[in-house]
């Protein structure tokens, strides 16, 4: 089953308004023809409206780096699928590691805004990845096991059609440490047989699941000849509009 490569941007807390204005000037003539990829960026929350003004009419959709499960109320702080959508966003990241790390994001919570987003029609980008010391106690299966077993829990096949997943090795983002395109490509695969046993064989083909951790332009085309990796989540050299083209056109 062909899947659709993406390659998505996630600029983590970096740029103003005014500098993702700048980066959508210099990045759009670069990508202005490519067909080929999906493209969506994912910038701070306060830079939506900006990003989205700058991009509109392109073929770059954006998108939510977290949000909240619930439509609205009293949770200070937070956002809602409705308020992403309400600015034109396509997509939210969900689950990643810098939010499980620092901000308690559990697989509960993820299963929880992961349900909240395919129900108001958003696409979700599902992160999942084992830490260095999981990796080296030989855990990665478990890990990857357990993440995705709660992520996906109670939510049916056609439910989730839109999602997408990124496996995010915790110990290669911003690390500079790339995962080799093997060590991916057979990570992809576990997840793959786990899409399939809580979905189904046919929703697991068609899932495209992304890499992420240190994509650079440099390594990004022999990550992308694994035909286990659809696309790429790229944080730091996504902040580059040259890098990130780069990356794109890989
Ligand atoms: C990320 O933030 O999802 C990421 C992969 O970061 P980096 O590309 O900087 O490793």
């Amino acid at each position: 089953m062909s899947r659709k490569t993406l390659i998505a941007a996630n600029w983590k807390m970096y740029k103003t308004p005014l500098q993702a204005r700048e980066f959508f000037r210099d990045f759009l003539p670069q990508v202005k023809d490519h067909t080929r990829d999906e493209i969506v960026v994912c910038p701070p929350f306060v830079d939506l409206p900006a990003a989205i003004e700058s991009a509109h009419g392109s073929n770059v959709t954006l998108g939510g780096q977290d949000m909240y499960w619930e439509k609205e109320g009293a949770f200070t702080g937070e956002i809602s699928s409705g308020m992403l959508l309400a600015l034109g966003c396509t997509h939210v990241i969900l689950g990643h590691s810098e939010r499980r790390q620092y901000f308690g994001e559990t697989d509960d919570t993820v299963n929880l805004k992961l349900k909240a987003a395919l129900e108001a029609g958003l696409t979700p980008i599902v992160c999942v990845g084992e830490v260095l010391e999981e990796r080296e106690a030989g855990l990665t299966e478990d890990v990857l096991r357990r993440q995705c077993l709660r992520a996906f829990h109670a939510i049916s096949a056609k439910k989730a059609a839109k999602m997408v997943v990124a496996y995010e090795p915790v110990w290669a983002i911003g690390t500079g440490k790339t995962a080799t395109p093997e060590l991916a490509a057979d990570a992809h695969q576990l997840i793959r047989g786990e899409v399939a046993k809580a979905f189904s064989e046919e929703f697991a083909a068609g899932l495209r699941i992304l890499y992420g951790g240190s994509v650079k332009p440099e390594n990004a085309k022999a990550l992308m000849a694994e035909e286990e990796i659809d696309g790429a989540l790229v944080g730091g050299a996504s902040l580059d509009p040259k890098s990130f083209a780069a990356i794109v056109k890989y």
